[in-house]
């Protein structure tokens, strides 16, 4: 069985929508899959009838990001190949109400779709923040790994108050 992680770009209008389209990666058939899913799982697997498995994210950063130089330390939840990746840090070089973008240089220690949890302080605030992410993208070149958070569904308050301040 192969097995496939596709990040689904779509447009906020669509997700109003009761069903979105996708296709295999493996023999491009199509089918429906309720968009709704997405809102309670961060990550749906969709089995083809070739065999093939592909997982889906959304990709909904489509917000305003602010550019910033924070911190961060970055620790593998789970994944689905077995690796032993000690907790690494890194530097949030954007931030969203969605996500972050940071720069390490042990950007390939972690997969597309492996989920992570990620710690760090605004500069407006003494608290660590501590938030599940998964990862969405890799860009080798600038040496960033993109994440999108998973947890509590809705948007971050702290993070909100600081894309305002
Ligand atoms: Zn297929």
């Amino acid at each position: 069985m192969k097995e496939y992680v596709r990040i689904l770009d779509v447009p906020e209008e669509s997700l109003k929508r009761a069903y979105l389209t996708v296709s295999c990666s493996g023999c491009n058939l199509s089918k429906k899959i309720k968009a709704d899913v997405f809102l309670s799982h961060p990550v749906v697997k969709v089995k083809c009838p070739c065999g093939c498995e592909t997982k889906y994210i959304l990709n909904r950063r489509h917000h305003h990001r602010k550019r910033v130089n924070i911190p961060v330390e970055i620790t593998l939840l789970s994944s689905d190949t077995v690796r032993l990746v000690p907790k690494i840090t890194g530097v949030v070089k954007d931030i969203s109400v969605t996500g972050v973008g940071v720069n390490t240089s042990n950007y390939r220690s972690y997969n597309i779709g492996d989920i992570v949890e990620l710690r760090f302080k605004l500069p407006t605030s003494e608290n660590y923040i501590v938030k599940r992410g998964i990862v969405m993208c890799h860009d080798h070149k600038r040496k960033r790994i993109g994440i999108k958070y998973i947890d509590d569904g809705g948007v971050d308050r702290q993070i909100s108050l600081f894309m305002r301040s």
